[in-house]
């Protein structure tokens, strides 16, 4: 089988995590799979990156310098135990620094002008990944598994949305496989840096925080592999937040529309746009650990199997805000859900959740609470009029809640499903503030205060059979 294999920060932050990367893809190479990675940059390292270039815009290059020595000591460190203290280390050293004098640089031009743009904060962001390529491949070869490091500007072409990137399918797959066809060939592993990608007149862009995930499922698609892996840190996808449900526990099955679901609530497991390319062309994917491989972990296909579970998981994203736009003369306004919503797309808003009860008086949806004060600003503008003429109320945002999203495609056609999450949360006096359901019915959603988020989660964990081992 043709695999690509995702390792995320965690799996190549550490002496022990890069052992583990080795054995893994030595072991499926063994069992005959022709093995193409993408990587993340090493732990930590990309918020080092972006923080010392918001740091130099306002005046400060310490950081940067900081960072740089921060970064170097953890390649010198990880370097000197896998690969020895010799040339070919010092080849990779050399390389790394290289990028940070770079980095130190550009750092340095955005305190000179006190200017950091988006495209160049694209720029260095990406260069933890780069460094990350460098290292991984180096430590291939020496370990006996021929490897050549890839830089990705070659191959995921996007459009212009510096720092959320969206890639071009067509122009993607050419790319890819001109360049990794000829790596394969020669039966190297490719070790392509994940996040970053670039325009097609080459500037580089980035996939979003966590980016790395969705460049491993659109180089799968690009190469048509038979199975994406996604290495990370825990096995698998889980029932909820183990940090507030100590019983949560992974879920061995799940469809591309559960995960969907997940990834776009908030599960931290996987990029939220990650899925679609796989899904796109039936490719399975598996979340796996790096540090317990024989894990089965998560795996995503079209159908998820039914595990006798209506509800598989539960999440909660926070630090939202509600939003209501409503008045008397709300009936009698036309198009005003298609303004309101071009006025907050404009604003460069994602919307989590939206609904609207069929008396039309008002309309509420959900965005973060960060960028609640722009958003109101927008709506206020445009729907001024209507205020002035007392057809609408101002603008009311409540702040401080929490989305929460109970996911699971059967239950679609089972009976009683609200029924008991409201009962649920009735009996635990906890107040539902809105509520939307999908159409595909694999998942509500509902608005609650943040301060009832932790206990809502532990109540509906139970409710739904999920405290038990699947
Ligand atoms: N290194 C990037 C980040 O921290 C991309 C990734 O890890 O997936 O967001
Ligand atoms: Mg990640």
């Amino acid at each position: 089988m043709r695999i690509v294999m995702k390792f995320g920060g965690t799996s190549v932050g550490s002496v022990t995590a890069l052992q583990k990367v080795v054995e893994i893809i030595q072991r499926y190479r063994a069992e005959g799979h022709e093995v193409l990675t993408v990587v993340s940059a090493m732990n930590g390292v990309t918020n080092l990156l972006l923080d010392s270039a918001n740091k130099a815009e306002q005046g400060d290059e310490d950081t940067a310098h900081q960072a740089r020595q921060t970064i170097a000591e953890k390649h010198a460190s990880a370097t000197l135990e896998l690969l020895g203290d010799g040339p070919v280390r010092d080849d990779v050293l050399a390389q790394v620094n290289a990028l940070l004098d770079e980095f130190e640089a550009l750092c340095h031009g955005i305190r000179v002008l006190g200017e950091l743009t988006p495209r160049a904060l694209d720029v260095i962001g990406g260069l933890g990944e780069r460094m990350s390529v460098l290292q991984v491949a180096a430590i291939l070869n020496h370990h006996d598994t021929p490897a050549k490091d890839v830089v990705a500007t070659k191959l995921i072409v996007t459009d212009r949305r510096f720092g959320s990137a969206v890639p071009l399918i067509e122009e993607t797959a050419t790319q890819s496989q001109a360049v990794l066809q000829p790596i394969l060939e020669t039966g190297q592993v490719p070790v392509i840096t994940g996040f970053i990608g670039a325009t097609q007149e080459g500037i580089q862009t980035t996939l979003g925080r966590s980016g790395s995930d969705y460049s491993a499922t659109i180089i799968g698609r690009a190469i048509n592999a038979d199975e994406v892996l996604i290495w990370t840190d825990v096995s698998g996808v889980m029932t909820t937040d183990p940090r507030i449900v100590p019983e949560a526990h992974p879920i061995s099955h799940l469809s591309y529309s559960e995960i969907g679901e997940l990834s776009f609530f908030g599960a931290k497991v996987l990029h939220s746009q990650a899925i679609r390319p796989a899904r796109r062309e039936k490719i399975p994917v598996r979340i796996l650990n790096t540090f317990e491989p024989n894990h089965p972990g998560t795996l995503i296909t079209e159908k998820a199997s039914n595990n006798g579970r209506a509800v598989k998981a539960i999440t909660a994203i926070k630090d939202m805000s509600l939003i209501t736009v409503q008045g008397p003369g709300m009936v009698g306004i036309p198009g005003i859900a298609g303004r309101v919503f071009t006025t907050v797309g404009q604003s460069q808003a994602s919307v989590l959740m939206i609904s609207q009860a069929s008396s039309e008086q008002s309309i509420c949806f959900v965005v973060p609470k960060t960028q609640t004060p722009h958003v109101i600003e927008a709506l206020e503008k445009e729907l001024s009029r209507e205020v002035e003429r007392r057809d609408l109320e101002k603008m009311q945002s409540y702040g401080d809640v929490v989305v929460l999203a109970v996911v699971g495609s059967h239950m679609q056609g089972t009976p009683g499903v609200s029924g008991s999450l409201f009962g649920a949360l009735g009996q635990g006096k906890i107040n539902v503030i809105a509520i939307a359901q999908g159409s595909s019915e694999c998942n509500i959603s509902l608005v609650i205060r943040q301060s009832d988020a932790d206990r809502a989660v532990k109540l509906l964990h139970k409710e739904f059979g999920l405290d038990k081992p699947e």
